[in-house]
């Protein structure tokens, strides 16, 4: 399996976020993506997931979709929307039932098993709307254990989660490693990444460095992506065609 970034530029209005991306994640391994609000984190994500398309270059990853599992900024989540957790992470399974496909008794426990694993056996029933969002996070984590993918992207996962929650999730995390799934997390807490993630991408709309997490969060590789943030203020130059900064 393999997930190689080529040169990848993506854009809002021909205003770059991400700049001429390249490398490659460690396969089976965990990287943090790290860097300064703004750097472009989340639209990388997006772009490899195929959520936004990319002006140039192009996230090539040999994994199926149903293989790979993306959970957004919790921002970006409506959490309104009338449906139970068992619901939800029922929803996991979809590329294994269809849309409109029976689930079965197999499909229900395995929801069980996953909520178990997150201690939530006992919110089956709650609407997702009445959960905490700590509680929200173990479920959607529990969706991503049941839909099995070998392919973990997180956007800060444990923002606005509490330390116990963060703890567990991350117990997951490693768990996820030691079944050689490649996880893919943004995270802003140095000490988890040091703790957690063996690779690091630090970045600042483009590559600041990318590799074994020691040697990529040095201070010296933090203070040039923080002095590639300062100059953001206005916005990042058109990128013409060819790719190049105007
Ligand atoms: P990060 O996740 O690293 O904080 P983002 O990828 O969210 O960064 O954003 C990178 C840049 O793109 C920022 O300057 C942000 O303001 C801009 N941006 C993000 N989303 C949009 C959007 N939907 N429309 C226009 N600009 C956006
Ligand atoms: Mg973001």
């Amino acid at each position: 399996m393999s997930v190689v970034l080529e040169n990848l530029t993506v854009s809002y209005q021909r205003h770059p976020a991400v700049h001429h991306v390249s490398g490659e994640f460690a396969d089976g391994e965990a990287t943090a993506i790290f860097g300064p609000n703004g750097a472009g984190k989340s639209t990388l994500l997006k772009a490899m997931v195929g959520a936004l398309r990319p002006d140039s270059g192009r996230a090539v990853m040999s994994h199926r979709r149903a293989d790979i599992a993306y959970l957004p900024q919790q921002s970006e989540i409506d959490r309104s929307l009338p449906i139970t957790v068992e619901d939800l992470v029922l929803s996991g399974l979809w590329h294994r039932s269809g849309a409109f496909g029976g689930v079965g008794r197999d499909g229900r426990m395995r929801v069980a098993e996953a909520l178990a694993t997150v201690g939530l056996s006992e919110f089956a029933r709650r609407p997702i709307a009445a959960l905490s969002s700590g509680q929200f996070q173990r479920v959607l984590f529990a969706r991503i254990l049941v839909q099995d993918a070998r392919l973990i992207l997180l956007d800060e996962p444990f923002n606005a989660v509490d330390a116990k929650t963060t703890y567990d999730l991350l117990a997951l995390v490693r768990r996820w490693r030691a079944e050689g799934r490649t996880v893919i997390a943004v995270l802003h807490d140095y000490e988890q990444v040091h703790a957690y993630f063996p690779y690091t991408l630090l970045m600042a709309r483009e590559v600041v460095a990318w590799g074994k997490t020691e040697t990529v969060l040095t201070d010296a590789n933090l203070r040039r992506a923080v002095e590639r943030a300062a100059h953001w203020q206005d916005r990042a130059p058109v990128c013409r065609v060819d790719g190049e900064a105007a």
